[in-house]
Parts: C-alpha cells; sequence; structure tokens
C-alpha cells in the first residue's frame, strides 16, 4: 500500500521521469524528489529534441494484451496531448506522410498501419507528384524514386519535445516536487540495498537519498545502476539540423511530417533557431567498446559520416535543394530498447521498493503526457492486468539475447552498427553549440 505521505525518489528527470513526478504530484504525493545529473532539460535525454513524432500507429504488440495495450496508449496520448494544457500548446496536429520503398517493406506498412482501412482516413500516395502534393509547393522538389505511401491528414502530426518535457517539468514542480539537478547533487552513483530492498539512492555529492520507494527512470543509463538482466540495450539513432532561412521557414510552416520508414524523417523547422532536424532511418547503433558486456551510452555532437550520408541521400530524394546544405547542429541520441520493443513498467520483483519506468524503445516520447500514470499506477499495485502483463519483468525473453537483432527496423546497412568501429575521422565535425538549446 502506498500513502500520499510517502516518500518517492525518481531517478531520471528525462522523459519519463518528469511524466511520472506532474502525475505524483497531481495525485496528492506530497514528498517526491527527482534527480538527474544535468538541468531540465537533460542533454543526454532522448526527449531534449526539437521535435517528436505522434504517430496514430506507434507500434503494434504481437498478441491480444499487446495490441490492446498498444491502441489504449495512443487513444489516451493522442487526447492528452489535446486537452491536458500542461501539453497541448505543443501538440501540432498537422497529419503525416509515412512512405517506404521496397515493395515487401511498403506491404509491411500498409498492414501495421491500417492503410487500407477507411475509418483510418489514409490517402494513398503512389507518384511524385502524390507525395510533392502533400505540402506547399517548393517544400517536397524530389523524384520520391519507388516511394508509395499513405498520408493521414488529422489525429496525428509533431510535437515539440522539448518545451513539453520543460513544461511537465515545471509543472510537477509548481505542484511541490523537488526537483534535484545539475551536478554531483544530482547524479546517481548506486542504488542503496538494505535488507534486501532499495531505500533510494546515493548521488556523486555524497549524500544518501532515503525513500520509502524509488522509481527508475534513468533511460538508456539505466544498466549503469540496476542489473537488467539484459533486458535493456542502450541503443542510439542520429540526428542532424539545417539551418533554413526566414523566407524557408514561413513556407515550411504546418507541415504534416513525412517519414519515409527506410530513409528517414523530418517535420517543420524548428520556430526558435530556424532549423529543420531530419533523422537517417536505420536499425540504430551500439557501443561496444572491448570487453563491454552492455551497450555503453556517451553523448557527443556529432554522427557517423555514414549517417550523414544516410541524411542526404533521403534529402535527395525527397527535398533535393536542401541535400548539400551543411549542418548546423547534429547528435547521437540514446533510448533502450526491450527484446520485444514493449515498455518495461513494473516492481522489481526481488526488490518490492523499486518501481521501473524504462524500456521506451524508440516510441516513449509521444507518451509524455500520460506513461507516468501508468508508472504511478504501477507503483499503487493498480495498473490494469492485461498492461501489468505485457509491461512486466521478463528476463525470460533476454535469455541469450542477440543484441545485433534490427528488431523490425529498416533502412541504413539494416544492420546494428558499432559506434567503437569508427574513427575520429567517420565522424562529423560541426562546429560545436550549446546542447540545450540547439
Ligand atoms: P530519457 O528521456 O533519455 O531520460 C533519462 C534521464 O535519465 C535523462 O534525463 C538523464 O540525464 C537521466 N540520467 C542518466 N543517468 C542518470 C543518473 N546516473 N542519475 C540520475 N539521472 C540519470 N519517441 C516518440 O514517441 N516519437 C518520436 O518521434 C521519437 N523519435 C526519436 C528519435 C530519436 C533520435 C530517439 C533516440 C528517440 C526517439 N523516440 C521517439 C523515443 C523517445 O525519445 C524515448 O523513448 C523517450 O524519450 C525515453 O524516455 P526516458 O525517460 O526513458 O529516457
Amino acid at each position: 500500500m502506498t500513502s500520499v505521505s510517502d516518500s518517492i525518489l525518481i531517478i531520471g528527470c528525462g522523459t519519463w521521469g518528469a511524466s511520472t513526478a506532474l502525475h505524483l504530484a497531481r495525485r496528492g504525493y506530497k514528498h517526491v524528489t527527482i534527480l538527474d545529473p544535468y538541468a531540465v532539460p537533460s542533454p543526454i535525454s532522448a526527449g531534449n529534441d526539437v521535435n517528436k513524432i505522434v504517430d496514430p500507429a506507434s507500434f503494434s504488440g504481437d498478441d491480444d494484451d499487446a495490441t490492446y495495450t498498444a491502441d489504449r496508449l495512443v487513444r489516451e496520448a493522442t487526447e492528452a496531448w489535446e486537452k491536458d494544457s500542461v501539453f497541448s500548446p505543443y501538440y501540432h496536429d498537422t497529419g503525416y506522410v509515412i512512405a517506404a520503398s521496397k515493395p515487401k517493406n511498403i506491404e509491411e506498412l500498409r498492414l501495421s498501419e491500417g492503410a487500407d482501412k477507411p475509418e483510418n482516413g489514409f490517402e494513398h500516395l503512389t507518384t511524385a507528384e502524390d507525395f510533392r502534393g502533400t505540402m506547399p509547393k517548393g517544400v517536397l522538389t524530389g523524384d520520391f524514386p519507388q516511394w508509395e505511401g499513405w498520408f493521414k491528414k488529422k489525429g496525428c502530426g509533431w510535437v515539440h519535445a522539448r518545451k513539453a518535457l520543460i513544461s511537465a517539468v515545471a509543472e510537477a514542480e509548481r505542484l511541490g516536487v523537488r526537483i534535484c539537478t545539475g551536478g554531483p547533487q544530482g547524479t546517481v552513483i548506486n542504488l542503496l540495498w538494505e535488507e534486501g530492498d532499495v531505500k533510494g539512492a546515493g548521488t556523486a555529492d555524497g549524500v544518501e537519498h532515503r525513500a520509502d520507494h524509488t522509481i527508475l527512470c534513468a533511460g538508456a543509463n539505466a544498466p549503469q545502476l540496476l542489473d537488467m538482466k539484459d533486458q535493456l540495450r542502450p541503443t542510439a539513432w542520429t540526428l542532424a539540423h539545417i539551418k533554413m532561412t526566414p523566407e524557408e521557414v514561413k513556407l515550411y510552416k504546418n507541415l504534416p511530417v513525412l517519414f519515409n520508414v527506410e530513409r528517414g524523417f523530418f517535420m517543420e523547422p524548428d520556430e526558435d533557431n530556424h532549423e529543420l532536424k531530419i533523422c537517417d532511418e536505420h536499425p540504430g547503433y551500439c557501443n561496444w567498446p572491448p570487453h563491454a558486456d552492455i551497450s555503453q551510452p556517451f553523448a557527443k555532437h556529432q554522427i557517423p559520416l555514414v549517417s550523414e550520408q544516410s541524411v542526404r541521400l533521403f534529402l535527395r530524394e525527397c527535398m533535393p535543394h536542401l541535400a548539400d546544405r551543411p549542418f548546423s547542429f547534429a547528435r547521437i541520441c540514446w533510448c533502450a530498447d526491450t527484446p520485444d520493443r514493449e515498455f518495461l513498467i513494473c516492481q522489481h520483483p526481488e526488490y518490492k521498493s523499486l518501481t521501473l519506468g524504462i524500456g521506451g524503445s524508440g516510441h516513449g516520447f509521444m507518451h509524455i503526457p500520460t506513461i507516468g500514470s501508468y508508472i504511478v499506477d504501477c507503483l499503487e499495485g493498480k495498473l490494469e492486468p492485461r498492461m501489468a502483463k505485457v509491461w512486466r519483468w521478463r528476463p525470460e525473453t533476454a535469455v541469450g539475447r542477440d543484441w545485433e537483432d534490427v528488431q523490425g527496423r529498416m533502412g541504413g546497412s539494416y544492420k546494428v552498427l558499432n559506434f567503437a568501429d569508427y574513427g575520429e575521422g567517420e565522424w562529423t565535425s560541426i562546429p560545436e553549440v550549446d546542447a540545450t538549446t540547439a
């Protein structure tokens, strides 16, 4: 049993930690502290980004409970983006264009998106003209070679990720959550193991933060604090920005998201810095230095040249007029994949005071308005059984884990690559900017 007077410690003030803090505060919890090595927005949070996609078919699991969970999550998140005033200013219901290039992948997309079902409201795109027509004249100038896809005009789009994250933390703080971020006092170096349980966490300044309940929301860094039994694979993706002119920013306003699952995606330029973010699509990078037994996240504001080439290939196919423009910013962005890409939201089977809110698996940002509510349900022991089953502690699914499994992802070399294989000369060399504002 939990009580609103219990002390609660959240480790990690990124996407899910912020959401958890907010929902705890909304339910009246009075003693909530959240720790993070960085001031909000953490430069290593996957959510510290100018935009993320809100996708109506975000992720469909492979049994009835997983499908139920995915459908419910998407429905509730979309509703919260529209109605919850902490998040709604950052939601842009601009629609999205989803596409692929190889016939097999086009077919897979058709099925996974339910693109043929009239009730899903997709328009079929088969020619370059069709694709170009989804945006104002002059935006999409490419030939779209072999592309086929679908356009959904409402009920999906993109969000300003960083602003939504900051807004969630500001509201949590206003409601009384203690935010302890930046420097050694926010850097958790160990959990406090006592009497077969977890009683809080120790930070790099030597302080022990004792709590009745501890919630681990450290994203890709969680395996550094807890033996995850191979259930989390820290995996990174790559993003790059290019500077747009004031005229282009006007032209590129209110665009739908454009996502080719083999090439990459973009959303309209950021309103503050006038930069267009592009992600190249691929199964991800791990970092396996010699003798590491788990992929090791690290921060870097550059991307491998092979990813730069993929970004430029994507641009050449859809916006060739931008394909050779220099990058103004780039970074690697870490997330944590479970073997089945379902989230890991559960109480630890051995440490009864430890709750886990991890395993975003590349589709966890769009749930920031609601995911914390499920994490708090879990803490309170009232998570709906079907969801609890899908998000359970499941080391049996990670026995003999194939760390190179692409997990259904496409694009790039169709392989999970290893950053440790890339020498300094194989990365971009973009002049560094302040990572919190780029
Ligand atoms: P994070 O947001 O990374 O938070 C982890 C936090 O833990 C950070 O703030 C970090 O500073 C903190 N931390 C780390 N170590 C410690 C420590 N020792 N002590 C205390 N705190 C610590 N999802 C979507 O829904 N739509 C998208 O379009 C989308 N696009 C993506 C694009 C890219 C390039 C990437 C990488 C991910 C994308 N995702 C998307 C996935 C989504 O961003 C993640 O699933 C989600 O942000 C994960 O949230 P999190 O809270 O688990 O991790």
